[in-house]
């Protein structure tokens, strides 16, 4: 391949984004400086994270700059390498960018992967990445749930609810997710093993508190949040006292044009001497290698089902990513540069 095919951004979005916020083209392929490798890009991670660091706005990392590639979250394979400890041919997890090849100097989140170990390279993006180890450290550090327990997940059927909803399973805990439509909900139970699933569409939060009273008779003791908005409204009316909400993610609310909604039932957690904690996988780096073995032995033990729901062709870069605020992926969404 003689050029670089790259999924640009051109204008920031305003709201749910756009074609017109992209384009596609195609540069010429970097070649390495001193100390720099260059990777041909496999698969991307697609994450709602993306969809905050396309906004000019205070984040963890700097917006991505008009004209750049996008962000993203890539394994590969070095094809031209000034550095000893990056073989040619040899695979890579990275923060890069939706193109076909990234220039890197290693260091920080460039790190070496190894595709023997694993059933698909891909899954150094789902349940043996930063996907399963946001589930691992943020349910078990930040919920820290203890058997008997009620958890409550949010977005249950995605990439790291439903990890989160397995390990609270693992850990001897009641489990109810919430998802979109009855068919993500019989999932939930059948091929997750919740104990319980509440459909959260076309509810309001009074019928979605019921609901979800139903289906905890006992209260929550954990919300693993990561939707927020009414959902996050509905679970809290459920919590007992001294419960942990892990706030994970706020999905409804990445493409809001009217600012932020915030959660309205606050009260909750004076009432109930409960907690609430935010947290970035990031703040969890140094024990990374931990989470991942563990992780790594539930898998092999088949005691984690980790889906990925894999999208083909650069071109299709856009629709794969909407699919996570349409709620059309089964499972970790990526997508395969090639066609
Ligand atoms: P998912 O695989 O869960 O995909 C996103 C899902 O969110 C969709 O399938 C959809 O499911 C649901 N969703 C989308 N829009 C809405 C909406 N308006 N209201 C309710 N649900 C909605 O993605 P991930 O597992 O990758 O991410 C899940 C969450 O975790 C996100 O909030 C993300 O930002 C967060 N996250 C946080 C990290 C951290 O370090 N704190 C790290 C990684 C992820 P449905 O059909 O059920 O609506």
């Amino acid at each position: 391949m003689t050029q670089n095919r790259r999924f640009t951004l051109v204008r920031r979005p305003h709201g749910l984004p756009q074609p017109g916020d992209f384009a596609h083209d195609r540069v010429a392929v970097p070649i390495p400086g001193a100390g720099e490798i260059v990777i041909r890009n496999r698969y991307a991670s697609l994450d709602p994270a993306i969809r905050g660091w396309l906004d000019d706005a205070p984040s963890y990392l700097p917006p991505v700059a008009l004209g750049d590639p996008v962000r993203a979250t890539t394994v590969g394979q070095v094809v031209a390498s000034n550095d000893p400890a990056f073989a040619v041919d040899s695979w890579v997890l990275g923060l890069n960018a939706i193109e076909d090849f990234s220039l890197v100097r290693p260091g920080g989140f460039t790190m070496p992967i190894d595709p023997g170990v694993v059933p698909s390279v891909t899954n150094y993006l789902s349940v043996l990445g930063a996907v399963g180890l946001t589930a691992y450290f943020g349910l078990l550090e930040v919920g820290k749930p203890k058997p008997g327990e009620t958890v409550l997940v949010s977005g249950a059927a995605g990439a790291v609810g439903s990890l989160v909803g397995q390990i609270a399973k693992i850990r001897g805990c009641r489990v109810v997710g919430i998802a979109g439509g009855a068919d993500k909900c019989r999932r939930l139970v059948e091929d997750y093993g919740f104990d319980a699933a509440v459909d959260y569409r076309s509810k309001s939060v009074a019928e979605l508190s019921r609901s979800i009273a139903a289906a905890a008779p006992h209260g929550v003791d954990v919300i693993f949040e990561n939707v927020g908005g009414a959902v996050l409204d509905a679970g809290l009316l459920s919590l007992n006292g001294g419960a942990r909400v892990a706030l994970c993610g706020l999905i409804s609310e990445y493409n809001d044009t009217g600012g932020p909604v915030g959660a309205r039932n606050l009260w909750q957690l004076i009432v109930k001497s409960a907690t609430i904690s935010g947290f970035l996988i990031s703040d969890f780096l140094p024990r990374f290698a931990d989470g991942a073995t563990a992780m790594a032995g539930w898998v092999a033990e088949g005691r984690l089902r980790a889906d990925e729901h894999i999208d083909h062709g650069i071109e299709n870069a856009l629709p794969a990513f909407l699919r996570l605020f349409e709620g059309s992926n089964q499972g970790k969404m990526i997508l395969a540069l090639d066609g």
